[in-house]
């Protein structure tokens, strides 16, 4: 029966079957169906929907608790937490940062509007994420390490003084072996893990392993709040800090206006938190149900030409977004157009960043595994079913 059937024409057949509908299916949309409307309505009945109010405190102790960070610091949206932590990381203005070049663009976004300079590592075929095999082998040939201790570009000018990785889709990055590189090269580690909660590195949650981690609410994001996002930061003092400079950084007092320092106001509304707050309670069930899509996936995948994207060995993936690789980029191509066409929403990953206008002159690697990843994946529709 299925013999004159296109392989899409069966994989649009199998994605409906999931989501029992014959309507557009996009690839991830929020799911609201816990204490989300009660939590957000208290916020309206109360008055409190700004910046100050008891779900944003709330909101950031369950995220403690539930990634074990020391301090989590809420912010507008994630790509504010990134920037905030490259900030509390001492980032400077003609500073060079590592990053990966399959990434969302807010991760260098954020890089650049601290005034560093990005430069683009290769990913790893195991993790999708920045390679620490590939991270090491640039700083073996570009970089060096001055008598004060801080790693320089080969130019003497340039300091090295971060690296962002990025756990892409969910899947941890090798993070042992991150950061034995960075302990060599005293290189600070701020991990984007925007993708990634609920996602574990050897028991550990993704962004507090290094001594900063960035989170994201975004709409799209496994849970949302509409927007937001946190900073995760390893040491508690850091993290206190953190939080004054999200706010004006004013110093407390019942009346008098004083401000000790540059702040963002990048605090998250309250109203946002209430949703957050909620959705928090809703996440053991959308990682439940994540898994278990993924593995009808994989399951389906099995045999064919085309490869499932899985979790690497060490770690435990939050599946945020199901991943496959093409046999070749026509394959791809055509799987695009006719998922597209039919109305199921598939997507290439991200064009690499050294292709973006304002990155084209940023250094790189040879970037051979991320132009592979570019040219074959293609991710599926990945909001949660039961
Ligand atoms: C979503 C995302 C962010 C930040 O997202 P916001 O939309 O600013 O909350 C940062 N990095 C990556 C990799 C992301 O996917």
């Amino acid at each position: 029966m299925a013999s004159n059937l296109s392989f899409g024409d069966n994989l649009v057949g199998f994605v409906r079957d999931i989501y029992r509908t014959n309507e557009f299916i996009p690839l991830h949309e929020p799911t609201f169906s816990g204490n989300e409307k009660k939590y957000v309505l208290d916020t309206i009945e109360s008055t409190f929907v700004s910046s100050v109010g008891k779900y944003v405190d709330d909101f950031e102790r369950r995220i403690e608790a539930y990634t074990g960070c020391g301090k989590a610091v809420a912010t507008v949206n994630g790509s504010a937490a990134l920037h905030v932590a490259l900030h509390m990381a001492g980032v400077r203005a003609g500073d060079l940062v590592l990053t990966q070049a399959l990434t969302f663009v807010a991760t260098c976004n954020a890089i650049f509007h601290m005034g560093a300079n990005p430069v683009f590592i290769d990913v790893s075929k195991v993790s999708l994420g920045l390679c620490p095999i590939a991270m090491e082998a640039w700083l073996d040939e570009n970089a060096f390490l001055k008598d004060n201790g801080e790693c320089f570009y080969k130019d003497g000018k340039q300091r090295i003084k971060a690296v962002v990785p990025m756990h892409t889709f969910g899947h941890p990055v090798q993070m042992d072996e991150l950061l034995a590189v960075c302990l060599k090269w005293n290189i600070t580690v701020i991990e984007d893990a925007a993708e990634s909660l609920g996602s574990l590195y050897k028991g550990k949650h993704t962004g507090t392993l290094g001594k900063f981690g960035a989170v994201s609410f975004n709409g799209n994001k496994i849970i949302t709040a509409g927007g937001g996002g946190m900073a995760l930061c390893k040491d508690v003092n850091v993290g206190m800090h953190a939080k004054h400079v999200t706010t004006t950084a004013k110093a407390p007092h019942p009346y008098e206006f004083y401000h000790d320092e540059p702040g963002f106001n990048y605090r998250m509304p309250n109203l946002n938190a209430a949703l957050g707050c909620a959705q928090m309670e809703a996440l053991p069930a959308f990682l439940q149900q994540k898994r278990g899509l993924a593995g009808m996936y994989k399951e389906f995948f099995a045999g064919t030409e085309y490869r499932f994207v899985s979790e690497p060995s060490y770690g435990h993936s939050n599946y945020w977004l199901n991943a496959i690789m093409c046999p070749d980029q026509e394959a791809r191509n055509n799987l695009l157009e006719l998922t597209n066409s039919k109305g199921v929403m598939t997507r290439p990953v991200w064009a690499l960043m050294t292709k973006l206008p304002m990155f084209k002159n940023a250094m790189s690697d040879e970037l051979s595994v991320s132009k592979l990843f570019e040219e074959h994946l293609i991710n599926l529709p990945s909001t949660p079913v039961n």
